[in-house]
């Protein structure tokens, strides 16, 4: 199906599946079986020879979880993708697919705060050292390489300061030293930001957040724009056994048919929510990526499509303050996670950003006072008055 030229919500809709190869099923069918029938022992050997791409266990591949697969590879503009059990799966399996034992990776803070400790816990214990630098810093960066970096390991907008990165410089950075970008796009989404497009490598994705985006399933992916690593990938989802299964691709295949229609409406109303927040006289600072204010508004408006739907600031109050707001809110939810179609608000240094070192906190920009909202697609006059009202009882301790 020749269907590279139509534009991201069709693509999102269609990309992938063709019915016709499934009894006209307009929706992807379940394949919930773990193992398929050979029509004979030598089809079956030479499956398993590569020879014949016929199907021969779930773990190795399914048409629910491939359907899924080319969706996303063809929203990010890759040759191929692979489903995982979660985001950090994706995240695990691109290390260990592209880097060896005394190798090294370059990152950037803030990242995802389990990536960080995925590799400065678990992977330091096989020999993979890693070293991260500030996001907004190109300079830091390329300091950072080392002849034995195989990747640079990115997150823009980054969580939780929304922090971004300019992805054509790290591209170069990388490429000039041999060493790949991976790029962690799970704040964007595809829908408004492709990183291959700026020179990425690899692009992985939380799928649990803005491309389900239900709140309802855990899941994860990797896209790559060479063969050669795709199937690097591939292999180590299959030899770890960090492969999704098919129910659970379906269901964010189901969420993926409208993250166009969900990010866009999110984006509007966040696009409303952020000035508003900024000429609250209770409001420090704000920091979004639509504003003039953010320090990369330039480099956002270059790289991005839009701003997205994720909102960080700070009360005049701090801690205690931002505190009073979390608990005072009535239609948006006290929850971590983000990229559903409900509004979700938090505190990062008691919750999501806990595991990150006080010191190191600061230093990355999460300082005690910062609140993340995650944008929903409610409705914005009934977001902007959950808002008011609670900071109406933010001075009057309930
Ligand atoms: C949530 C998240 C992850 C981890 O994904 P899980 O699906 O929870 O395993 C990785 N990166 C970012 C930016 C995330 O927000």
């Amino acid at each position: 199906m020749n269907d590279g030229n139509r534009r991201r919500h069709s693509q999102a809709i269609h990309a992938g599946f063709d019915p016709l190869e499934h009894h006209g099923a307009v929706s992807v069918p379940i394949y919930q079986s773990s193992t398929f029938v050979f029509p004979s022992a030598e089809e079956g050997a030479r499956r398993f020879e590569g020879s014949s791409n016929g199907l021969i266990y779930t773990r190795l591949g399914n048409p629910t979880i491939a359907a899924l697969e080319e969706c996303v590879a063809s929203l990010e503009g890759g040759v191929g993708a692979v489903g995982t059990a979660a985001g950090m799966a994706a995240v695990a399996a691109t290390v260990l697919a592209l880097v060896d034992a005394g190798q090294h990776v370059a990152g950037t803070h803030p990242l995802y705060g389990p990536s960080r400790g995925l590799m400065e816990k678990h992977l330091a214990r096989f020999g993979i050292t890693s070293t991260f630098v500030p996001a907004g810093d190109g300079q830091a960066l390329r300091a950072a390489l080392r002849p034995e970096t195989r990747l640079v390991f990115v997150e823009t907008p980054a969580n939780p300061t929304l922090d971004l990165v300019d992805l054509a410089e790290a591209a170069e950075i990388a490429h000039r030293h041999g060493a790949r970008l991976v790029v962690d796009n799970t704040f964007a989404s595809p829908h408004l930001q492709r990183p291959l497009e700026h020179g990425a490598d690899v692009v992985l994705h939380s799928m649990t957040k803005f491309l389900n985006g239900h709140s309802d399933v855990v899941a994860g992916i990797v896209v790559a724009r060479e063969a050669g690593v795709l199937a690097r990938l591939r292999d180590v989802v299959q030899a770890f056994g960090f492969n999704m299964d098919p129910h659970q691709a379906w269901l964010v295949l189901r969420g993926v048919r409208t993250l166009g229609m969900r990010v866009d409406r999110a984006q509007a109303n966040a696009m409303a929510i952020a000035p508003w927040l900024e000429r609250h006289p209770m409001v420090k600072w704000v920091r979004y990526p639509g504003l003039a204010s953010h320090p990369q508004h330039e480099l956002a408006r270059r790289q991005m499509a839009g701003p997205g739907a994720m909102i960080a600031f700070e009360l005049h109050g701090g801690v205690e303050a931002g505190r009073r707001l979390m608990n005072a809110v009535q239609l948006i939810t006290l929850a971590v996670s983000l990229g559903g179609v409900e509004s979700l608000i938090e505190h990062p240094a008691s919750m999501t950003h806990r595991s990150v070192p006080e010191e190191e906190r600061r230093r990355q920009g999460i300082t005690p006072g910062l609140v993340r909202l995650a944008v929903g697609c409610e409705d914005v006059e009934d977001l902007l008055a959950d808002l008011a009202q609670a900071f109406s009882r933010v001075d009057s301790p309930a």
